[in-house]
């Protein structure tokens, strides 16, 4: 039964006014499907061709919305009734066409979904975060009784429904056998999407929508697919203890999926915001502003702040002429004592990236840090595969706190994600790739609390030397009592503390004359120089503009460098220097010309680099 009979609506029969619609509008499609049905079988048909289409389909359009399986009805009704099919066994496979809607105008956020929208179209966007196997599932089952005769039940998503009875007039058998043979099965996968990290206000955990996906559609999407998944939004009753409850849970039954282009960022800049940064690129005070806006309440560590600037710029990944490619992205690795605020720069930075994602390596998802095939209850009994950090953050920075306390699983598949940036998986029926094209932040605390200098990092931090030299700058933070540093850290951190307080009390009884703007930028160190909307903003820019090449000078000073670091390398130190570190260099470089959207590499961006990897080194490699 469609739910839409419910209803009390006009019954107007609307099938005349499809036909015209579509025979003007999808007659190439329509002729596609009658000649290659059942190769072809999903009419896609856009809203917003459709609601541009004059009067009537302005009206069609606004039906679908409110009333979406009496539009599917009529609009095979116009199939059949004016043969747009071109067939003559139409009638036999117009129930088998899938109508399909794309382009929807409005997307509502899985976490405003509200009771009533049950039953009605919407448009949800999110990224995947788990898929099932896609497996037959029974839409329409075939009963037989004792006596011979045929009993028809169709079958909806989630529950298997029996009759009690033969249907058959007059015959009184209950023992009814299922016929899977005479059956109808569609092929099925169930999906959860989760909202995407940029809908989410700080800290907030993200929401997830379960997807009952069907027919062609099944098996397309992957974990992390960015996706506009529209479809009717359906409750199924929650059974509990094997009592039914009066609580319904939701699912979206999908009738189309849009893959988002993940590549392009969906920052939006206008003209006069692309003025403001092209100004703010020839600021002489950039760098210092840029790494100045990266937790500012968080005193120091200002070499820390300007790898992690670099790390949001991003080298520029490259495709090699045999076709393997080189990750642009910047790993980076703070190692150091508790209470340093490494796990609060690691939560400032991914407010900032976008497609930012924070977990812990101890986090116990079934996913861990990359990805992960399992069979529980979310599958009825087949092979789930889930998105863990990395597949999530794809295009985005990955912010990983107490790596050392991860999985061992996580350890191995993280070489994996990290230089190819792809994660493989081959277990039971699934075998799938995904990408994690995304920069590492990672943060460790030593194994014995506290950074014992005379040990190899890889030991104090649990990891093999193999994954450490991954990272393109290892951070060895320490917290030794410095009588100056320690004063003005608690100056600054009460500083902090008094402007959110002012901001509160300014709240509750405003001061006259005085807005929260003044406050913050009266008690500056404290408050970022540029503001955070147009931080992202300037990233965006610089990642889809600023593709520079490196000059001969900035080229030979890399080389030297690497030359001397070879010299002084021993095989036996904790992290090797390979042609890693070249690589690392590099990538760093460019992400300094991107800073201020150079077309070059010049030596000074080379000189830069160097002595942040110098520092780094200094401290891991050969100190
Ligand atoms: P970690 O992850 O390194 O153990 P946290 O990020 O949890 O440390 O930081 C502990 C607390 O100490 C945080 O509230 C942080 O604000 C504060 N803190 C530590 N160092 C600084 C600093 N340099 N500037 C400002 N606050 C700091
Ligand atoms: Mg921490």
């Amino acid at each position: 039964m469609s739910s839409d009979e419910e209803y009390d609506i006009e019954v107007v029969d609307k099938s005349k006014e499809w036909a015209d619609f579509l025979s003007k509008k999808y007659k190439q499609e329509l002729r596609t499907i009658g000649r290659e049905f059942p190769y072809q079988r999903s009419l896609i048909i856009n809203y917003e061709t459709l609601q541009k289409f004059g009067r009537s389909g302005v009206k069609l359009a606004d039906e679908l919305l409110g009333y979406p399986n009496k539009v599917f009805a009529e609009v095979r009704d116009a199939l059949r009734t004016h043969n747009l099919l071109a067939r003559k066994d139409a009638h036999e496979i117009i129930p088998r066409v899938n109508i399909r809607f794309i382009n929807l105008p409005r997307k509502t956020l899985v976490r405003d979904i509200r009771s009533d929208q049950l039953n009605t179209f919407v448009s949800v966007d999110g990224i995947i975060r788990k898929t099932t196997e896609v497996r037959p599932r029974l839409v329409e089952a075939v009963f037989r009784c004792p006596a011979g005769h045929m009993t028809i039940r169709e079958q909806s998503y989630g529950r298997f429904v029996e009759p009690d009875s033969c249907g058959m007039a007059d015959c009184t058998q209950k023992k009814l056998e299922l016929i899977p043979m005479r059956s109808k099965f569609i092929d099925a996968e169930k999906i959860r999407i989760q909202e995407t990290p940029e809908g989410l206000r700080g800290g907030e955990q993200p929401q997830t929508l379960d997807v009952d996906v069907t027919d062609d559609l099944a098996g397309l999407a992957a974990p992390g697919d960015r996706v506009v998944i529209n479809g009717i939004l359906k409750s199924i009753q929650r059974v509990t203890m094997g009592a039914k409850s009066t609580i319904f849970d939701i699912y979206l039954e999908c009738n189309s999926i849009e893959f988002g282009e993940k590549e392009f960022e969906e920052v939006n800049i206008t003209e006069e915001d692309e003025a403001a940064i092209l100004e703010l690129s020839k600021d002489p005070n950039l760098y210092r502003k840029i790494a100045h806006s990266i937790a500012p309440t968080i005193y120091g560590n200002d070499e820390v702040k300007e790898a992690v600037s670099l790390q949001l710029f991003s080298g520029i990944a490259k495709e090699m002429p045999d076709g393997s490619t080189l990750r642009g992205d910047i790993h980076i690795l703070l190692v150091g004592d508790p209470g340093i605020a490494k796990s609060q720069l690691l939560r400032y930075v991914v407010k900032l990236s976008p497609r930012g994602i924070y977990t812990s390596g101890k986090s116990a998802t079934s996913a861990g840090l990359t990805a992960a095939a399992v069979k529980d209850e979310f599958g009825d009994g087949r092979w789930t595969l889930e998105a863990g950090a990395l597949v999530l953050a794809d295009m985005g920075v990955a912010a990983v706190d107490e790596m050392d306390k991860m999985q061992k699983d996580d350890r191995s598949s993280l070489h994996e994600a990290m230089e190819q940036q792809t994660i493989s998986i081959a277990k039971a029926g699934i075998t799938a790739t995904l990408k994690t094209r995304c920069a590492l932040l990672g943060a460790a605390n030593p194994k014995l609390g506290r950074f014992d200098e005379y040990v190899g990092i890889s030991e104090q931090i649990n990891m093999p030397p193999s994954l450490l030299s991954r990272f393109d700058l290892i951070f060895i933070m320490t917290d030794k009592p410095e009588k100056q540093r320690d004063e003005a850290i608690a100056q600054h951190i009460l500083k902090a503390h008094s402007v959110g307080e002012l901001i509160m009390q300014h709240r509750k009884h405003p001061i006259e004359g005085v807005d929260e703007d003044y406050i913050t930028k009266e008690l500056a160190p404290v408050t970022p120089e540029i503001d955070p909307v147009m931080f992202r903003k300037y990233i965006a820019y610089a990642k889809r503009n600023s593709f520079p090449i490196i000059t001969q000078e900035a080229r030979e000073a890399l080389v030297d460098y690497y030359m001397k670091l070879r010299n002084l390398a021993s095989p036996d130190k904790p992290v090797p220097v390979t042609a890693r570190q070249l690589e690392a260099l590099v990538r760093l470089a460019e992400a300094s010309a991107r800073t201020r959207l150079g077309n070059s590499i010049e030596r000074d961006d080379a000189i830069r680099v160097i002595k942040i990897v110098d520092n780094c080194l200094r401290k891991v490699a050969y100190d």
